[in-house]
């Protein structure tokens, strides 16, 4: 039988090409050979109190980029975790037997502390993060968890709440999940090197109209000042880097040769018709950005303009996830002695 899967992913603003290469399709690869749940966590978001109005466009926001992307909802069981009353049910139950040393000592919270916020200004839902974190997971016989290194902590927290609610209430009540940790997380470069992120105001996003797209890698994309003719450093070139995280083999290749030879042509004459330079590879990165997310793009558009579809879809996906979470919820309160 498949192993359960589930992986949760935070309604944030506009997805860039760093969280599609470093997130979304590792996740989606994971998803085709699992047996597989993929929830939007927008009680998470609430920990930050975002404006409604702009948590609600994220929300149809984060749906729509998966789905375009590949979530097939009929494998997938694609859900918004407000939908699964089972989770914050269990959280609850989980918080009962959870011992506080441990969620003063969790990441998220030791975080906020460090970064001089007023105690009064942290609140119960960021301290309480990892037991609903933990619920997530455990409402649903959860086999393995995809955690980068900085949420590592968090899960063993959630194997911490399924060890000591068995200790007390009965061996079986919960499944212990396993971690599967990523130990080659790989960073996307933004357009000046460093790591892409909203923060740095560096990033390609994924579903910007095409001429922004274009603006985006040909003027924004910092190179060196190799001069028109010569060979290019692929190496630590976000050019290259991108390029070649997207194309297939043979094209890698090609552009390899492109930027070892500085021609278009590498067997070509040594002439400026047949030089290759850093607006040629910005062009060829452009194109392929294109192509390889043109249909993507297309979908986007599409689901963004019909909400009512994508209610459906959630509506249909929360239907399947509590009908797994409902069971396991109940086995757990008849554990507790809520039920008979
Ligand atoms: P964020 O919206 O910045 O929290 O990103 C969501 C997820 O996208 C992260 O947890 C990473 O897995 C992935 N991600 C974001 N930026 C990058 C990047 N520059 N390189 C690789 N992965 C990234």
């Amino acid at each position: 039988m498949q192993k359960r899967i589930l992986t949760g992913v935070k309604p944030t603003g506009a997805p860039h090409i760093g969280n599609y290469l470093g997130a979304i399709r590792p996740a989606l690869a994971l998803a085709k050979k699992h047996d597989s749940f993929l929830f939007i966590a927008d009680l998470h978001a609430l920990t930050i109190t975002p404006k409604p109005a702009e948590l609600k466009e994220q929300v149809y926001g984060v749906a729509a980029t998966w789905l375009a992307l590949g979530v097939d909802p009929k494998q997938t069981v694609f859900y918004r975790q407000s939908d699964v009353p089972e989770i914050t049910n269990l959280a609850w139950l989980l918080s009962c037997v959870l011992p506080i040393g441990m969620l003063e000592r969790a990441h998220s919270f030791k975080d906020a502390q460090g970064k001089n916020v007023e105690r009064e200004d942290i609140k119960h839902g960021l301290y309480a993060y990892p037991v609903l974190m933990a619920a997530d997971i455990l409402a649903f016989d959860i086999d393995v968890v995809p955690v980068g290194k900085d949420q590592k902590q968090h899960l063993e927290i959630t194997q911490e709440a399924a060890r000591k609610f068995n200790l007390i209430y009965g061996d079986g009540c919960l499944k212990v999940p396993e971690a599967m940790i990523d130990e080659q997380v790989m960073t996307i470069p933004g357009t000046d090197g460093r790591k892409m992120s909203k923060s740095y105001g560096n990033t390609i996003e994924l579903f910007g109209d095409d001429k922004e797209l274009v603006k985006t890698v040909k003027k924004g994309i910092k190179t060196d000042s190799t001069e028109y003719g010569l060979p290019l450093k692929d190496e630590g070139d976000t050019v290259f880097e991108i390029y070649r995280l997207i194309a297939d083999p043979t094209r890698i290749e090609a552009m390899r040769r492109r930027y070892q030879t500085g021609r278009k042509d590498p067997d070509g004459p040594n002439d400026p018709g047949n030089y290759f330079g850093w607006g040629d590879a910005k062009g060829a990165l452009a194109d392929l950005l294109l192509e390889h997310l043109g249909p993507a793009r297309a979908e986007y558009r599409r689901l963004m303009a019909d909400r009512g579809h994508l209610d459906q879809l959630l509506a249909e996906g929360s239907d399947r996830a509590r009908a797994v979470a409902h069971p396991i919820l109940e086995r757990c309160l008849k554990a507790v002695g809520l039920r008979s």
